[in-house]
């Protein structure tokens, strides 16, 4: 039975994000289901859900159709990597989503290229007032970005000043690492900011329940044959580092 009290759910994409947002929580404690262990508790004093996604559309779908349908939850906070494709999104930026679409739909020629049959439209908006909170944590954030990164992780990564970009981002169940298949994608969709594998899901199943959805991707690579060798490094110094700072302001601002 969903439960009747106030639940925000927060997902991570990957495990270090996920132990960044758990060491902000007091209490938690676990239950699994569908072999995905979700860690219920508290962030400032309101009552969350935890939970990795899993990577790729078909895993995120379930995560997000469990939050909402067995964990009650009323609202979705996803926070993750992603490749930047948008003029000037730079490694180390930040891009909240207003928008979702799947690159590799594809239901041509009975479907216009990237509709979703039965939907009549290939894109599906995160929800408005939840997204402009998040844009108010990330700005926070991202002011302070120079006071909780290391020098030498900026200098790692060539990091400049971490800029706020929103937009349109696009998922597939692909990890786009060279230059032809980012470029492929800059030509179809010339207002897409950056590319990943589960936010298009969590914004179809949102819209499926009429649960509002807000997504924050920090960039962590071009998605080229020159996207950063130190992954594990980026996540561990820099994205996981902004997820809880996120996280935390947003909460605490909420
Ligand atoms: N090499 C990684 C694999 C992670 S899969 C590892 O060892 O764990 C990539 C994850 O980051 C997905 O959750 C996806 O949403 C996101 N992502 C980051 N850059 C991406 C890109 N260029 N293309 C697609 N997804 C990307």
């Amino acid at each position: 039975m969903p439960s009747s009290t106030d639940q925000t759910a927060i997902v991570a994409a990957l495990h270090d994000e996920l132990a960044s947002v758990l060491a902000l929580m007091p209490d938690e404690h676990k239950q699994t289901v569908a072999g995905r262990d979700f860690w219920v508790g508290h962030l400032h004093g309101r009552e969350v859900v935890a939970v990795l996604s899993g990577i790729g559309k078909v895993a995120a779908a379930t995560t997000a159709t469990l939050l909402i349908e067995r964990f009650g939850v009323q609202r979705i906070v996803f926070t993750g990597v992603a490749g930047g494709l948008g003029d000037g999104v730079r490694v180390g930026d930040v891009v909240v989503a207003e928008s979702f679409l799947q690159h590799d739909m594809d239901a041509s020629p009975i479907f216009p290229r990237h509709e979703m049959p039965g939907y009549g439209r290939s894109r599906f908006d995160t929800d408005r007032a939840l997204t402009e909170q998040l844009v108010g944590a990330v700005a926070a954030v991202l002011n302070d970005a120079g006071h909780f990164l290391a020098g030498e992780t900026r200098a790692v990564f060539g990091l400049q000043t971490p800029r706020l970009h929103r937009g349109l981002i696009t998922s597939g169940d692909r990890f786009v690492s060279t230059a032809s298949e980012c470029a492929a994608l800059q030509r179809e969709l010339p207002d897409a900011l950056a590319v990943e594998m589960e936010g298009a899901a969590f914004a179809q199943v949102c819209h499926d329940f009429g649960v509002p959805l807000a997504v924050v991707r920090t960039i962590s690579d071009r998605a080229d044959d020159a996207a950063h060798v130190d992954f594990p490094r980026f996540l561990r110094e820099v994205a996981s580092q902004y997820s809880s700072a996120i996280l935390d302001r947003l909460f605490g601002a909420y």
